[in-house]
């Protein structure tokens, strides 16, 4: 079956706070945007349930209302959004195309804001304790919620470290953890 074809000035890949952040420039540029998301706009910042360090939020806010307002404020701007995957984007040629399953999109500019995803260590149940519930991959972030606890760092290279120095402003006390495998595994 041939694909329906779409053209924009813009496609944005990714609705979190970069995506959103961008399509409020194009779109409040006059520029034909379309973002794109998978899963949930707002990204990764929606798991949290405190963001202190925004500009703006004297009390702190929410992800996920921050990540609402920067949503709302992409929309009033005329910014189109599509949930959906991106499966594959051409970008040598001219006009640019971003590949979904049943719309090709063309476009001038296409800009990549698809996130980072942290990495885990593997460890046994670790998956029912990711972000808020006691394991975290931002120490700026989460540093305060650790306040007076006891943590531990795992890794070690110079993130580890800074992460680990930036803990002991909050935390009772911090623990960096590494070992010689670290570096073969990746960690
Ligand atoms: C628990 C937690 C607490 C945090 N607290 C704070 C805080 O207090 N202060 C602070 O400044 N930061 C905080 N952060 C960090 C903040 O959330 C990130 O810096 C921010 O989300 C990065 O935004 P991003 O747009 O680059 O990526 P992301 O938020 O990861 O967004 C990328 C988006 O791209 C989408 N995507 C990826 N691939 C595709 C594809 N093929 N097709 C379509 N869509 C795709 C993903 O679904 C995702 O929604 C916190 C993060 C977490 C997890």
């Amino acid at each position: 079956m041939e694909k329906k074809v779409e053209q924009f000035d813009v496609v944005i890949i990714g609705g979190g706070a970069a995506g959103l952040t961008a399509a409020i420039y194009c779109g409040r540029a006059r520029l034909k945007t379309l973002l794109i998301e998978k899963s949930l706009i707002g990204g990764l910042a929606t798991y949290t349930n405190e963001i202190e360090n925004y500009p703006g939020f004297p009390d702190g806010t929410t992800g996920l209302e921050l990540m609402d307002l920067f949503h709302k404020q992409a929309k009033k701007f005329g910014v189109k959004f599509k949930l959906t995957d991106v499966k594959g984007v051409t970008l040598e040629k001219d006009k640019k195309v971003v590949e979904t399953f049943r719309v090709n999109y063309e476009a001038k500019v296409v800009i990549v804001a698809s996130g980072g995803k942290p990495r885990l260590t593997g460890a046994k149940n670790e998956e029912d304790y990711l972000y808020d519930k006691g394991i975290s991959f931002c120490a700026t972030c989460d540093a305060a919620a650790n306040t007076d606890k006891t943590v531990m760092v795992i890794g070690s290279g110079d993130a580890a470290i800074e992460e680990g120095i930036f803990l002991t402003k909050f935390a009772k006390k911090s623990y960096c953890i590494c070992n010689a495998r670290s570096r073969k595994d990746g960690l």
